[in-house]
């Protein structure tokens, strides 16, 4: 019993995640790279160079020209930044930019800068991700300006969220489609979630075609609360994977989060889940830039099962043949966050299972480029129209010759019947 029990509240908070990574502090669309503007003029000339510096040296694992941007009479800050520099020593970034959007002067020769910081691998997506926040402080020497401290929680009211490097020295797996990020005791795991991501690729670039991924970033944190401290307040329950969006654009692309210790324990009494979770994960970071809010969840969800091979139809049937009356129902689930709006356990079984079943029944009643012509359908539309129920509609009248209500009883009668 367990096994089920555990996939089925997976699946939930599989779609919770990719809707709160969605949803983070930043928009997609900030401003990023412009310049901080009116931040205080002549007195703060030198800051973003500064921070300039810092990041060129993240990237170059220059470490003279690192610690030269800091403040050697901040002892603890040094110490700690020190000791982050040389847990980063195996990762490979192709951009670290950090951007100051706004600078106050506390004192005299300091000031407290409020950043935007975001960064690239090699190898993997190479537009800017949607950035993080945080805030330095900073004092000026005869050199120029030197950073002196963290001051995110002075300036933004809450500590900068933990990155990997927080807990221990990173270690990087460098696949054909995959980098890996982990600590050295999380390494089995590491190969185990490379090798099982990259079994999953073919069978999402069949039932995507023409999707293109660069190598997919999947970070693995040693506990659930590592990836608490990383996203606190993101995942009200923590099951083992999720897939959280760096942006909407295609480059921009997103990453597959993992808990080892999570994965490792369903490694043990249920082999099946983590081929299943990763295939599924993988598929959502391949639809962010497809997608918009627009997409109907059931299509995204159901093929992100469907690549799994995680099919569930269990309670459905039973319901649609005794004509029982439940929420959500699939029109439910076509709208925007249909899937974040599920009450209990019932509630998302039924979801998943109607999904899973929508996506099945279009992959053989209408044929392997019908869900793909749809999510592309739907994206081209987005501004076209605002009505939801009459933008389905349309959609499916254009992609498959039915209107919505002609293919929610043909879907019915599917699942009804088993075949
Ligand atoms: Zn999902």
């Amino acid at each position: 019993m367990k096994p089920i029990r555990l996939l089925l509240i997976w699946a939930v908070l599989a779609g919770l995640a990719v809707f709160s990574g969605c949803a983070g502090e930043a928009p997609a669309d900030m401003p990023w790279a412009a310049p901080p503007a009116a931040a205080g003029g002549a007195a703060h000339d030198g800051i973003q160079e500064t921070l300039d510096a810092y990041g060129n040296a993240l990237v170059s694992k220059d470490r003279a020209a690192f610690l030269a941007q800091i403040d050697p009479a901040s002892t603890a800050f040094l110490e700690q930044q020190i000791l982050m520099f040389d847990r980063l020593g195996d990762v490979p970034f192709s951009k670290y930019e950090i951007v100051a959007t706004s600078i106050s002067d506390p004192a005299p020769g300091t000031a407290i800068a409020k950043v935007e910081f975001a960064w690239n691998y090699a190898g993997s997506f190479t537009g800017r991700p949607n950035p993080e926040r945080s805030a330095f402080l900073l004092v000026k020497k005869a050199e120029g300006w030197r950073l002196a401290g963290d001051a995110t929680a002075q300036a933004l009211g809450k500590p900068r969220d933990a990155h990997l490097e927080d807990f221990g020295t990173v270690r990087m797996l460098n696949g054909d489609r995959v980098l890996v990020l982990y600590h050295s005791e999380s390494e089995a795991v590491a190969q185990r979630a490379a090798t099982l991501t990259q079994n999953a690729f073919p069978r999402l670039e069949t039932s995507l075609p023409g999707v293109t991924l660069p190598k997919v970033p999947i970070v693995v944190y040693d506990s659930h609360d590592q990836v608490e401290q990383a996203f606190p307040g993101r995942w009200a329950t923590w099951t083992g994977g999720a897939s959280l969006m760096l942006g909407s654009e295609t480059d921009q692309g997103g990453e597959i989060i993992i808990d080892a210790a999570a994965f490792n324990n369903v490694d043990g009494y249920a082999p099946e889940y983590n081929p299943k979770m990763l295939a599924h994960e993988l598929t959502h970071v391949a639809l962010f830039s497809l997608t918009t809010t627009r997409t109907p969840p059931f299509l995204e969800e159901g093929l992100a099962d469907y690549v799994g091979q995680d099919i569930k139809s269990v309670l459905l049937p039973q319901k649609l043949r005794n004509g029982a009356s439940f929420r959500p129902t699939l029109s439910d689930l076509y709208r925007p966050g249909g899937f974040n709006a599920l009450l209990d356990e019932q509630a998302a079984t039924l979801a998943y299972e109607q999904a899973d079943t929508a996506v099945d029944f279009l992959e053989k009643r209408y044929g392997q480029d019908a869900v793909p012509q749809l999510i592309r359908e739907f994206k081209r539309r987005d501004d076209e129209e605002k009505d939801q129920d009459r933008l389905v509609d349309g959609v499916f009248r254009t992609v498959l010759g039915v209107g919505w209500d002609e293919f929610e009883a043909q879907w019915r009668q599917y699942v009804i019947s088993g075949s």
